[in-house]
């Protein structure tokens, strides 16, 4: 009688030959297609130069105007621009002003204006695209894949229940279906005026 469990070793292989694999090896494997996997920016990381504070783009972008430096609101310590090389359309960053790379040395102030500006953030994105869900976070440093690991950003990357494709994985391109323009203006006439106090 043949069992539909697994397979029963054989009494005639050594107990040495028999490998028996533990789940606990594959933890990793049920959450596999919930993370965003964009080896094409290790290319882009690893060729970049660091900028100096002089000519850091998320130093002169508060200096330029919205449209052209992508911005779609601007806080007292931080301002929220779209990234350039996105994962997803509406792929924003939420960056202090300030020119600091980690989170630690950020002052109060900066730290509460980046999370109220995220929340509004993913408030606007889901009015104006209508998204299923956000991956949020911090790269902090070159070797945790920060592409400007000098100044501190914030991704909110929004995500829809089927944008992940074959393209990023077999063409290094990543599909965007909207222009950069298009979509900070949308995004900019959804953010809220600031309030007054
Ligand atoms: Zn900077």
């Amino acid at each position: 009688m043949t069992d539909a469990g697994p397979e029963v070793p054989n009494a005639e292989v050594p107990a040495e030959d028999i490998h028996v694999e533990s789940s606990a090896d594959f933890a990793a494997v049920p959450d596999a297609f919930q993370r965003l996997w964009t080896p094409h920016r290790m290319v882009y990381i690893q060729d970049g130069q660091q900028p100096h504070k002089d000519d850091c783009p998320f130093c002169l972008a508060p200096s330029m105007d919205d449209e052209k430096a992508l911005i779609v609101a601007r806080g007292t310590h931080a301002y929220v621009l779209l990234n350039l090389y996105p994962y997803n359309s509406g792929h924003l960053l939420v960056c202090p002003y300030r020119h600091i790379a980690t989170y630690d040395q950020a002052t109060p102030e900066e730290v509460a204006e980046i999370g109220e500006l995220t929340q509004i953030a993913m408030r606007v994105l889901t009015e104006v695209s209508h998204c299923d869900g956000f991956n949020i976070g911090m790269n902090q440093g070159r070797i945790a894949g920060a592409g400007i690991a000098e100044h501190l950003h914030q991704h909110i990357v929004p995500r829809w229940a089927l944008d992940a494709n074959f393209f990023p994985i077999i063409a290094g391109t990543k599909a965007l279906p909207r222009l950069l323009g298009d979509v900070r203006k949308e995004i900019a006439d959804g953010w809220p005026a600031p309030h007054t106090s």
